[in-house]
């Protein structure tokens, strides 16, 4: 029997109902958080996309930094798309002051990376370990990963345009992010590989 994670969204800012159901549509039972409490019922954590100057702050004033920081360490996997990335980075580029992170991801981000709002761009991108045919993967000014430390594979690269070749997808053991938003496209093929990943710790733990 395989069991069924209870994977939380954080829903302190950001597109949360789209992940939800993107996870409900992998297997996953989901529920919201915004509290340290809320965050200790969960098996895994997806940070959706928004605005990480925002969500940091009130990540802070809802007292979620440090505890976040905690699980992650203790090895609860986690999920960043867009923001999210940003929020599960251990360094960033381009970062308002004092702009703090959760960290967990040993790679540099730089924030707004492709371009402003008007630069929002669709593209396939072929992500390892999801299948044959290329994601259709929807930036919204979006970051890209600029490096990466010894530890972190990464899964998917833009393929075409002038920034050919940024990293934009990456996984650390339990860690995982996307520069783009899968949760806006109804392919559920990265919350299924991440409700996978949540089960095979739920099994291993
Ligand atoms: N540019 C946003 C930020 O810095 C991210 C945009 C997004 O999540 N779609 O947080």
């Amino acid at each position: 029997m395989t069991a069924v994670p209870t994977i939380g969204v954080l829903a302190l800012q950001g597109d949360v109902l789209e992940h939800a159901r993107a996870l409900e549509g992998a297997g996953a039972r989901t529920v919201t958080v915004r509290r340290p409490e809320e965050l200790e019922r969960v098996d895994g954590l997806v940070v959706p996309g928004g605005e990480s100057t925002t969500m940091w702050r009130l990540a802070r004033a809802f007292d979620l930094l440090e505890p976040l920081r905690k699980r992650i360490e203790a090895g609860m996997p986690a999920y960043g798309s867009c923001a999210g990335m940003i929020m599960l980075a251990d360094r960033i580029e381009g970062g308002v002051a004092g702009q703090e992170t959760v960290g967990g991801i040993d790679m540099t981000v730089r924030r707004n990376a492709f371009g402003r709002q008007v630069d929002s761009f669709e593209a396939p991108v072929p992500l390892t370990g999801m299948g044959d045919t290329p994601f259709h993967a929807v930036f919204i000014r979006a970051p890209w990963v600029e490096g990466v430390g010894e530890a972190v594979e990464v899964l998917g690269r833009a393929e075409s345009g002038p920034n050919v070749g940024r990293i934009v997808a990456v996984r650390q053991g339990r860690l995982m992010a996307t520069s783009f938003h899968p949760e806006l496209t109804g392919d559920h093929r990265v919350h299924h590989y991440f409700a996978d990943l949540v089960r095979r710790a739920m099994e291993e733990d």
